[in-house]
């Protein structure tokens, strides 16, 4: 490299770099606009029985449309929000909001089954998890027994002990605690030790092609024994076909979740598939303009 090379590559990352806080920056002043002005929605994936595909709960997954830049990817914009901490407010809202809705959905009559709310690493460090859930519950009149939380590891968790005391607490209420994204994290197995979990998420990038990969299959086995024998719940995440869910199926999975059953679906979505199932499950749905004979 030259030195007139070098000073253009520096510059070139200067700018980009700059270019890169200002974006963050940007999206994060309009994330705390967000959450005061309403552009922030929950959508409900539905997941499933893993043998019977009957349905056994719903996972609130946060969306927002931003007015200028369209539909913004959780991926992106929590990211984002935990790098400001701005992520404990944003939770805190999806979280009320999640409880609220379940609640309203056994109100109207639908059958009673969980919500998992995702909740960032961050909580444990800088927030009041405890509180905020046992506020929520109360809120919303929702039982805690209804009421899931996913962490995934976007952090490293460490098991001291005010980490380990939080999750028993919050289990102690009656609040169910799974491990999204399983096997991806810093010290996946490790957790199974440490923390009194109730359920493992697999991520999907083990799921996927699981029928077409043989390590995959001998991984994928291998937790499921592993968590079945701790008699933790294992759900697969991010099933898209046939013969995914088929392996899925034969290994003791408890429940899947994924685009071959449905996309997460807004609330007013949910509600229509909620009476679907209810036809199907030969129950009777609440409203009877909505069964179309
Ligand atoms: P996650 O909790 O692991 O959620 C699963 C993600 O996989 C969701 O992406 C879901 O839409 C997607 N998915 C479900 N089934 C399939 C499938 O069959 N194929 C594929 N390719 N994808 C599938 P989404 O909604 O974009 O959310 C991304 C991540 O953002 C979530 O991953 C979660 O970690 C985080 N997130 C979402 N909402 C919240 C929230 O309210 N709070 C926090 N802290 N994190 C959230
Ligand atoms: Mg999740
Ligand atoms: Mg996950
Ligand atoms: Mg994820």
């Amino acid at each position: 490299h030259s030195k007139a090379g070098g000073r253009n590559d520096f510059q070139f990352f200067d700018s980009a770099m700059k270019e890169h806080l200002t974006q963050r920056m940007l999206l994060n002043n309009g994330l705390q606009e967000a959450l005061k002005e309403n552009q922030l929605e929950i959508h409900y994936q539905p997941r499933f029985d893993a043998q019977t595909a009957a349905l056994t709960g719903m996972e609130a997954l946060m969306r927002w449309k931003h007015p200028k830049l369209g539909n913004v990817s959780p991926d992106t914009f929590i990211a984002i929000a935990e790098e400001s901490g701005l992520i404990l407010k944003v939770d805190e809202w999806g979280l009320n909001e999640a409880c609220k809705q379940n609640k309203r959905w056994q109100e109207e009559g639908f059958p009673k089954i969980p919500v998992s709310v995702n909740i960032s690493v961050k909580h444990f460090y800088q927030g009041h998890l405890v509180e905020m859930a046992r506020h929520a519950l109360e809120k919303s009149h929702l039982e805690a027994k209804y009421l899931h939380l996913e962490i995934t590891e976007s952090l490293f968790i460490h098991h001291k002990k005010d980490v380990i005391d939080t999750v028993k607490e919050l289990k102690r209420m009656g609040i169910k605690i799974a491990i999204d994204d399983f096997g991806k994290g810093y010290s996946s197995l490790i957790h199974l030790l440490k923390l009194p979990i109730n359920e493992v998420k697999l991520d999907r990038f083990f799921i996927k092609d699981v029928h077409l990969n043989s390590k995959k299959m001998v991984i994928v086995k291998a937790i499921t024994d592993i968590a079945n024998t701790l008699k933790l719940n294992v759900v697969a995440e991010g099933v898209e076909n046939e013969e995914e869910w088929k392996y899925i199926r034969q290994l003791r999975c408890s429940e899947v979740q994924g685009y071959l059953f449905s996309k997460p679906l807004s609330k007013e979505e949910f509600t229509a598939f909620l009476r679907n199932a209810g036809a199907v499950q030969g129950q009777r749905p609440p409203d009877n303009t909505a069964v179309g004979e």
